[in-house]
């Protein structure tokens, strides 16, 4: 029988950080399940566009991403051989689970082996380009792909293609980033090889300059080499023997969501990246015969769209540490909304709200149920980057780890729905939280 005349009993759209919870949840919980991503490989940012680390995993004293998104860190961490540096137990725990570097390849394997070991169903090389929907309910989604174009009938819809665009199509609401329409500056992330790794790891001890290389940063501005609209370099993180990842080179003022915008921003991040590698090579011992490896496949995108859904997540949400009776998730990752003009580039720590934010170790926030269903639809639940909240809140919980937490609770939550074959909106929260807690998620 063909994938497209199957009747699923979830169809996840989008192969990221919250498709893999999503779709492993689901199918674990014996749902029958589609997984349909536009490239050929899963992993989402962290493959698709080389982002070089996960944000941390815990609350600065315990893990508090476990279920779904522990296991894929471990398996990743164990083929790929990671080993901390760190040997101090206290300051281990953080190392272990916290800025864990990402071996995009290793990681590719994990998650094909997670999702199939599941029972899921996966379609590569197809995107979902529209629905069909009536009476709230999206009935069928329509793929395209190099067969043409396909309709799948669906009973309940994750969508986690992180500009919610199942809810777009099926004529949900959401925002879109700041007042003035502006979304948070993209990067094309990129690999550079060839590195003397003792002089590197050396050149960390004696200087105690951070993954930010901001004391490489200073000597260079004062020199007049360093002519990027950065505070710092975002992230650079040792990927193996010889390789680090970069997150560095914003690119301000560009909508995702329009391809003119995104070629523009492809285009300028190449051309930027030689004058980056000659400041690394001249700043940074260790560096000074470094290769540029790869980049991509495709430019970062921090921000788009943000549905409107059941309940809001705002910022006072984020300081009150407010709890909710249908709480699906936590996390503790500080606001870090990264410019969107030049002009917004903040270059003080006073002024940094992604240090100014931070919350006391052991601390974390609730993530509600509501703020994963989208107003007005009935069969549609969001999981990752685009969950309903301000832009503040968004700046925390966008980051990986949390996006395997709600994509992990969307999938858990639509398995029940199928099983019981009720709605989203009459899941038994109690029940939904318990088969969360059982399976590993950290519910505080
Ligand atoms: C430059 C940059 C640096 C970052 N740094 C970090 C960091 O250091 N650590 C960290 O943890 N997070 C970081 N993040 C944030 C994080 O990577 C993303 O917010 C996160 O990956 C979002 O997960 P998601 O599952 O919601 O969406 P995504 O990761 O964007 O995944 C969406 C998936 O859906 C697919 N898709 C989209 N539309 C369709 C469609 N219509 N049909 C089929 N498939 C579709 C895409 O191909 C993609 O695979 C960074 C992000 C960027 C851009």
């Amino acid at each position: 029988m063909s994938i497209y005349s199957e009747l699923y009993d979830v169809l996840v759209a989008g192969g990221g950080p919250s498709g893999v919870g999503a779709a492993v949840a689901a199918a674990r919980n014996g749902a029958k399940v589609l997984l349909i991503e536009k490239y050929g490989f899963l992993g989402g940012m962290a493959t698709a566009a080389s982002v070089p680390a996960f944000c941390p995993y815990t609350d600065g004293e315990k893990v508090i991403i476990k279920g779904i998104g522990l296991e894929v860190l471990e398996a990743m961490k164990k083929e790929s051989k990671f080993d901390s540096p760190v040997k101090d137990k206290k300051e281990l725990i953080k190392r272990m689970y916290d800025w864990v570097p990402i071996d995009a390849e290793v990681l590719k394997r994990v998650l094909d082996n997670m999702v199939i070991d599941s029972g899921c169903k996966v379609i590569f090389h197809t995107s979902v380009s529209d629905v069909i929907y009536e009476n709230d309910t999206v009935k069928a989604i329509m793929v395209e792909n190099k067969e043409g174009k396909n309709i799948i009938d669906c009973k309940t819809i994750i969508d986690c293609t992180g500009d919610a665009d199942i809810v777009v199509k099926a004529g949900g609401q959401y925002e879109y980033g700041d007042e003035n329409d502006l979304v948070q500056a993209v990067t094309l992330c990129y690999r550079i090889s060839n590195i003397n790794m003792e002089a590197l790891v050396r050149y960390f001890k004696e200087s105690g300059d951070t993954g930010n290389l901001t004391k490489a940063v200073e000597r260079a501005r004062k020199n007049g080499d360093f002519n990027f609209n950065e505070k710092h370099v975002a992230g650079f993180s040792i990927q193996n023997e010889g390789v680090a990842g970069l997150n560095f080179g914003h690119v301000y003022e560009i909508n995702p969501l329009k391809a003119e915008d995104l070629t523009r921003a492809e285009i300028e991040s190449r051309r930027n990246i030689p004058a980056m590698l000659d400041f690394l090579r001249k700043y940074v011992p260790g560096l000074e015969n470094a290769v540029l490896t790869s980049s991509g496949p495709m430019v970062g995108i921090r921000e788009t769209r943000r549905i409107i859904g059941e309940y809001r997540l705002t910022v006072k949400d984020y300081f009150n540490r407010t709890e909710y009776e249908d709480t699906i998730a936590r996390y503790a990752y500080p606001i870090d909304v990264h410019a969107s003009t030049p002009r917004d580039v903040v270059f003080h720590d006073k002024d940094d709200e992604y240090i100014t934010s931070k919350y006391k170790p052991g601390e974390s926030y609730s993530i509600p149920y509501r703020a994963l269903l989208p107003k007005g639809l009935k069969n549609v639940i969001v999981a990752g980057r685009p969950l309903s909240a301000d832009r503040a809140m968004h700046g925390s919980f966008r980051v990986m780890p949390a996006c395997f937490a709600t994509g992990q609770a969307a999938g858990t939550a639509a398995a029940i729905c199928s099983t019981e074959n009720i709605e989203l909106r009459q899941i038994n929260i109690g029940k939904l939280q318990k088969l969360l807690k059982e399976q590993g998620a950290f519910l505080g």
